[in-house]
């Protein structure tokens, strides 16, 4: 009999977090130490958005360097995980059951919001990965049924991971240092995250689809939504409280939190 894996919400940061000097880099590689070794891992990334819900399940999906203007090492770096074919037909019929149709998608790599940081994870690349797509169009709710959907696949032996960032104002990201201190609209909205994650009350998940409006400071922190919903998927594969595993800032403004719902 295996355990139920946790899911888990990373927040991956710019694509330099495999490079920099940073706590949050730290943390993951030790994270992908200190958990149970998962059979697959399903991976709701914030760089996927579809019209519908697609499964990414090639053999061998290639690394996609979907960012621009980073050091040419970065363009450079692949990462080789074999694909979860079966893991994708698995997740599709979970979400059909659901009344969420999703469609396979052979053709699609592994974006950054996978890669980055599960070559910190897993760095032997030996863990087969699918990537699902967020929805940004379809709000949050949806993205808290599809975690819904896919939370039997926690007691498969499969890993979901959630990689987005607990809060994302990409504009005023670079203004500001690597390792500057968060800025207090920042700080704010993550501590408020993480409060409503560790409560697990039934009005607290209500809060986290409405975290424009209940957030401090929502639209500032996610001017955009792709950042946010992947949590929501993590957060719907779960029943009850989570806990925050990382804290920590990369430029001030990206809350790099990380969390976990066993
Ligand atoms: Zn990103």
């Amino acid at each position: 009999m295996t355990t139920a894996l946790p899911s888990l919400f990373v927040s991956h940061g710019a694509p330099t977090l495999v490079m920099d000097p940073v706590p949050t880099r730290d943390f993951l590689r030790a994270l992908g130490q200190a958990m149970p070794r998962p059979k697959a891992i399903l991976c709701v990334s914030a760089h996927w958005d579809t019209v519908a819900p697609r499964l990414g399940s090639g053999q061998r999906p290639h690394t996609i360097h979907d960012f621009y203007g980073f050091p040419d090492e970065l363009y450079d770096m692949t990462y080789p995980a074999p694909g979860a074919p079966a893991l994708a037909e698995r997740a599709a019929r979970l979400l059909g059951g659901a009344q969420i149709p999703a469609a396979l998608d052979q053709e699609r790599g592994l974006d950054h919001g996978a890669w980055v940081p599960l070559s910190l994870m897993h760095p032997q690349a030996d863990v087969p990965v699918a990537q699902l797509s967020i929805q940004s169009h379809l709000g949050p709710r949806h993205h808290l049924e599809m975690g819904r959907a896919l939370a039997p696949l926690r007691d498969e032996g499969v890993l979901i991971m959630a990689s987005g960032n607990a809060t994302h104002n990409l504009r005023e990201a670079f203004s500001l240092g690597l390792n500057a201190p968060p800025v207090p609209y920042a700080r704010e909205f993550a501590d408020w995250l993480t409060a409503r994650i560790e409560s697990g009350e039934a009005s607290d998940t209500d809060a986290l689809l409405d975290y424009l409006a209940k957030g401090p400071h929502g639209p500032k922190n996610h001017p955009t939504p792709d950042h946010y919903l992947p949590l929501l998927v993590a957060l719907g594969a779960s029943a009850g409280a989570g806990t925050r595993l990382h804290d920590g800032y990369t430029f001030g403004v990206l809350s790099m939190a990380a969390y976990a719902w066993n």
